[in-house]
């Protein structure tokens, strides 16, 4: 990693930073209107997979749609994000969903969730932050 303030990283990195936390952020339009949900996941296999309820405004919500998927980290030093771009699919054969149990995912909230979903990227891009002071602003106009 640089010592640059902020840096980009690779698909590989992004995928590594992925796999290292279990609740991101899930954005997706429900009749148009924006919303956001927290979710605890998985990575398999260069997806995000997490379990959802039927019924609920997210099963509703990531039917098929586009989203937007966050997940990052900090300590004092410093900090990543990560942002997938692609689209939601709730898992429906017994092969995939087989697939998905393998990947032992078990739901944090006390509620049933039967249903798997997968976001599959169509973009992935991660960032990386080194903390430090704000630089001297009399540098900008040097
Ligand atoms: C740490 C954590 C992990 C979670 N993991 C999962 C998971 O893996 N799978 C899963 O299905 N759910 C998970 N949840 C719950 C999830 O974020 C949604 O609250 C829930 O799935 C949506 O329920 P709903 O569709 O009935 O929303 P509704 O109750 O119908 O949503 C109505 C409105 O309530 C508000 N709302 C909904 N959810 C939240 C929220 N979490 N926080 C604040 N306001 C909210 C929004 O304004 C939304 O438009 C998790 C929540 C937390 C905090």
């Amino acid at each position: 990693m640089t010592d640059e303030p902020v840096s980009l990283l690779s698909d590989g990195q992004s995928w590594d930073r992925l796999s290292s936390v279990a609740l991101g952020r899930l954005v997706t339009a429900f009749a148009g209107e924006p919303e956001i949900f927290p979710v605890n996941f998985v990575v398999q296999g260069r997806t995000v997979l997490f379990r959802t309820a039927e019924g609920t405004k997210l099963f509703s919500a990531v039917a098929k749609s586009t989203v937007v998927f966050e997940a990052d980290d900090h300590n004092v030093a410093e900090g990543w994000s990560v942002i997938i771009k692609g689209r939601a699919q709730v898992l429906k054969t017994d092969a995939e969903i087989r697939e998905a149990e393998g990947a032992q995912l078990l739901p944090w909230t006390a509620t049933l969730k039967l249903h798997y979903v997968r976001v599959i990227p169509s973009e992935i891009s991660g960032r990386h932050f080194r903390f430090g002071p704000e630089p001297d602003r009399s540098d900008t106009f040097a």
